[in-house]
C-alpha cells in the first residue's frame, strides 16, 4: 500500500528531499506532501543584500508550485505547530491534523537571543524576507527622517554578532550606506556603522589570513569594529555593552547566533541544549526512526566529534541523502551512512568582494571570491531546477 510521507518545511534541506525522493519513488509508492508557512522557497543565504535593497525581494522567492508542479507533491501552506511523534501526527496552525508514515522535519533554526534583556523586543533579525523587507523599509524610514529630527541614533546602524552572518550585513550596509545617505540627501560622514562581537576577534575560529582581510576591507569602508564586548541589554533606542558603555542607535540588528527549533525541542524527539535533534548516520531521530531530521534543527557530528555548523550546503546535502533514505525504507535495500561533504565557506563582503575558503587550503579574496559565492548560488538553483533572472 502506498506510503504517506510528510515533509516539514520547504528551504534549502526540506525542498531537496522533496524533489530527490520523487526521484527515486513514485506515486503508487508514496505520497508526498510537503508543508510551508509560505507558498514560496526562500534564498536565504541572500538575505542580507535584500535587506539594504541591493537585490529585489521576487529574486528570492521562489514559488514552491514552479519547483514542484510536475512531481507530484502536494503542497500545504500551513504552520505547523505541534509534532507528536508518538501518535505520528502534525497539528497545524488552522488546527488541521496531518499523519504520516514517514516524517521529514525540516524545520530550520531559530534566532538565539541568549536571555538578554530586550533583545528579542527591540532587535531586527534577518532570518526570513519579510524580516528583511521590514529591515529595509526601517533603514529608509531612518533617512529619510534625519532632516526633519536631526537625530545622531537615526544614522547610526549596529550589528549585533560578527559571525558570518554579520560580516556579510555590515559589508551590505558599507556597500549601500552611501547611496541611502545620498537619495535622502544626508551627509556620508554623519553615517556610523557598528559591527560589535563578545568574542576577542570578528569572525571566531575562521581562517586567521582572511579575517584581516575581511576586517581591513571593512574598516577602510567605514565599519568600527568592537570587539571582545558582549551585548548584554537593548532598550528602545539603546544598546548596552558589558564594558558599561552604551551605543545610542534606532537600528540594531542581532546577528548573534541560532539555535534549533522550539516545535523540535517540545516534541519528545530526543535535542542538544541548543535545540537540535540528535539523529543517526541516516538523519533519523534517534528516538523516533519513522521520523527523519534535517537541516538547522539536527545535530550532527563531525569526526572530531564536534557539531557541524548549520549552513544551507549541508541541508540541501540531508535534502538529497534523506530522498535516498526514503527509498530504502519503502523499497528496501541497504542505506549507506550520510557524510557531508563540505566544499568550503565564503562570506561576502559587500557587492563586489569575498573571502573564502575552498577545501581544505585554497583561500580566495576579493571580486573572485564573490563569483565563487555565486557560483554556489547558482549551482543549488540548477539543482532545484530553477533558473535565477532578477538581481
Ligand atoms: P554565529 O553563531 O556563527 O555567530 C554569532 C556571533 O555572535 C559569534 O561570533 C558570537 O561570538 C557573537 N555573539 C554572541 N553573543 C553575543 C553578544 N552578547 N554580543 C556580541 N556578540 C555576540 O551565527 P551566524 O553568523 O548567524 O551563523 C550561523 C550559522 O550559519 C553558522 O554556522 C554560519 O557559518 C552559517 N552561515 C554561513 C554563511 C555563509 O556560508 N556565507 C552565512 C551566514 C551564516
Amino acid at each position: 500500500m502506498e506510503k504517506r510521507i510528510v515533509i516539514l518545511g520547504a528551504g534549502y534541506a526540506g525542498l531537496v528531499c522533496a524533489l530527490q525522493t520523487r526521484k527515486y519513488l513514485n506515486s503508487s509508492d508514496a505520497s508526498i506532501t510537503i508543508v510551508n508557512k509560505h507558498n514560496y522557497h526562500q534564498l536565504i543565504t541572500l538575505l542580507h543584500e535584500t535587506a539594504v535593497g541591493a537585490r529585489s525581494d521576487r529574486s528570492l522567492r521562489i514559488p514552491l508550485q514552479k519547483v514542484l508542479h510536475d512531481k507530484n507533491v502536494e503542497i500545504k501552506k500551513g504552520t505547523v505547530v505541534k509534532l507528536d511523534p508518538d501518535a505520528k501526527q502534525v497539528k497545524l496552525e488552522n488546527d488541521e491534523t496531518l499523519t504520516y508514515d514517514l516524517l521529514v522535519v525540516a524545520l530550520g533554526s531559530e534566532t538565539e537571543y541568549f536571555g538578554i534583556p530586550g533583545l528579542k523586543e527591540h532587535a531586527f533579525t534577518l532570518k526570513s524576507l519579510n524580516q528583511a523587507r521590514l529591515l529595509r523599509a526601517h533603514i529608509e524610514s531612518c533617512f529619510a527622517r534625519y532632516p526633519l529630527e536631526h537625530k545622531r541614533e537615526l544614522l547610526r546602524f549596529v550589528v549585533g554578532g560578527a559571525g558570518f552572518s554579520g560580516i556579510e550585513l555590515v559589508g551590505e550596509f558599507a556597500d549601500a550606506l552611501p547611496r541611502l545617505a545620498a537619495e535622502a540627501g544626508v551627509p556620508l560622514e554623519l553615517v556610523e556603522i557598528y559591527n560589535v562581537e563578545a568574542a576577542p576577534g570578528i569572525l571566531p575560529g575562521f581562517d586567521p589570513e582572511l579575517v584581516k582581510t575581511a576586517e581591513e576591507s571593512l574598516k577602510a569602508r567605514g565599519v568600527r569594529f568592537m570587539t571582545g564586548v558582549p551585548i548584554t541589554q537593548v532598550e528602545p533606542g539603546l544598546v548596552h555593552l558589558k564594558s558599561g558603555d552604551t551605543i545610542e542607535s534606532e537600528t540594531i540588528v542581532w546577528t548573534g547566533g541560532v539555535r534549533g527549533n522550539q516545535i523540535v525541542v517540545d516534541s519528545g524527539l530526543e535535542t542538544d541544549p541548543r535545540g537540535r535533534a540528535k539523529v543517526d548516520e541516516h538523519l533519523q531521530s534517534v528516538n523516533h526512526e519513522d521520523v527523519y531530521v534535517l537541516g538547522d534543527c539536527a545535530l550532527i557530528l563531525n569526526e572530531q566529534g564536534r557539531p557541524y555548523p548549520p549552513t544551507a550546503q549541508l541541508a540541501w546535502q540531508m535534502g538529497a541523502a534523506c530522498g535516498k533514505f526514503l527509498y530504502h525504507d519503502i523499497r528496501g535495500g541497504l542505506k549507506e551512512d550520510f557524510k557531508p561533504n563540505i566544499a568550503g565557506a565564503i562570506a561576502s563582503l559587500g557587492r563586489k568582494e569575498a573571502i573564502g575558503k575552498i577545501g581544505k587550503s585554497f583561500k580566495t579574496t576579493g571580486k573572485m571570491a564573490y563569483f565563487f559565492k555565486d557560483a554556489s548560488n547558482y549551482r543549488y538553483l540548477n539543482k532545484i531546477g530553477s533558473v535565477f533572472t532578477n538581481r
